[in-house]
């Protein structure tokens, strides 16, 4: 049972921040919010002085890779070191992420749902995870495992990561099913290639058809999964929007179809840019990846900009992983900069994050009721918003009310 005293809070709404505020936590939620000396709490209530820091929500991350370390074949295909390093390595980076103000993540891929048991069991601390499992797509598409040279993945594939490759309807019918068994709270899939994926399946190659999108959503929904979709454009974005996905992940050409971005205002579909990993793909050692990525930046930021101006959600994501680790919240001065406020972009890691995920009834904002994930920064992120990527300035992290990292 704690009280948070003397911080600005920013609640992650949107509402201008306010100053000197109280904050009682009691049972793992938001007691109470007062502002001066108001508030009122039992006397075995720890009292921790947060004056000259900024408490915001616990930040989230609706689109990282937790798992992946590196992009190099041997290590995406986990040739590079014995599964408990790699096992050990990735459980590294969950404490960490947690450590930098991350109290939720929403993983794309990659991260089999053993690491959020041992995360709800204490076995290692971490952010509240929800996992996809694997990327679903056709043979060809993205989440299928070729080397440049054609050999498909020979290792023996980990039951906790089911093959995720599905053509045709009742086949992509099952392998949702496949993910839904194997632990996944959301059901990720591609409808399109990316700029690192191999070449001759580009950011506007389609992958999969009308029919195979429409099962995969309707199979997703009718079990309570949200679909969240990698497109970036062409053919492939439209139709992610048109069969009904919750989410547009990377959603780089948005801006070359005038019909797109109105579709997804008028739907309610989240718009996560993911703007950190083309920065590095763009100084990638493969040219067709460098073409790729510095030929999308523009039509990403004006993608950015319409979404704003229509009212779409633009939610914050790192595409972490294949690029290192670094610290999520690195994508948050980038969105500032693609046209987000800073407000926005707080925002972005907090209330409409909760949303894109379907947990805005429990985190994301700080509110009387709501579970108690909350961070406090040394800095003023709406005067300088990288100081939320800045580890050694987040001085605490509290997860469902308890107290979890300190400094
Ligand atoms: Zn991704």
């Amino acid at each position: 049972m704690t009280v948070l005293r003397g911080a600005m809070l920013i609640d992650g709404t949107g509402a201008p921040p306010v100053r000197d505020a109280t904050l009682v936590v009691q049972d793992g939620r938001i007691e109470s919010i007062a502002t001066g000396a108001g508030g009122s709490w039992p006397s075995t209530h720890e009292v921790i002085d947060a004056s000259g820091l900024t408490v915001l929500p616990g930040l989230i991350d609706c689109h990282d890779h937790l798992a992946f370390h590196g992009y190099e074949l041997t290590s995406r295909w986990g040739l590079s070191e014995p599964g408990s390093t790699r096992n050990v390595r990735t459980a590294r980076v969950i404490e960490q992420t947690l450590a930098a103000g991350y109290t939720t993540v929403r993983d794309a891929g990659g991260l089999d749902m053993g690491f959020r048991l041992a995360v709800e069991e204490g076995l290692i601390r971490g952010p509240r995870l929800l996992t996809a499992v694997a990327i679903v797509s056709p043979v060809g598409g993205i989440g299928d495992r070729v080397s440049p040279s054609g050999h498909e993945c020979m290792v023996p594939h980990d039951p906790a990561l089911p093959a995720s490759v599905a053509n045709g309807v009742e086949d992509v019918r099952r392998v949702v099913r496949t993910m839904i068994r194997a632990g996944a709270d959301v059901i990720k899939c591609a409808t399109t290639g990316g700029a690192s994926s191999r070449a001759g399946h580009g950011p506007k190659d389609p992958a999969f058809d009308r029919d195979e999108m429409r099962a995969l959503v309707d199979e997703s929904h009718a079990q309570g999964r949200k679909v969240m979709c990698h497109a970036l454009g062409g053919p492939g974005l439209r139709l992610a929007l048109e069969s009904g996905v919750d989410s547009v992940e990377h959603g780089c050409y948005l801006d070359e179809d005038p019909e797109l971005i109105p579709m997804m205002a008028e739907r309610g579909t989240f718009f996560t840019p993911t703007l950190l990993v083309y920065e590095y793909h763009s100084e990638s050692k493969a040219p067709h990846v460098r073409e790729r990525s510095r030929g999308l930046r523009a039509h990403h930021r004006a993608s950015i900009q319409r979404a704003l101006a229509a009212g779409v959600r633009v939610v914050a994501g790192t595409d972490a992983g294949g690029h290192g680790h670094p610290p999520n919240a690195g994508e948050l001065p980038l969105l500032v900069a693609a046209g987000l406020t800073p407000m926005q972009a707080v925002q972005a890691a907090t209330g409409w994050a909760a949303e894109c995920i379907g947990l805005e009834r429990e985190i994301g904002t700080i509110e009387k009721g709501k579970r108690a994930d909350l961070i406090a920064v040394a800095g003023d992120p709406l005067a300088d918003i990288a100081v939320l990527a800045d580890a050694s300035r987040i001085r605490l992290v509290l997860k469902d009310g308890v107290v979890s990292v300190r400094r």
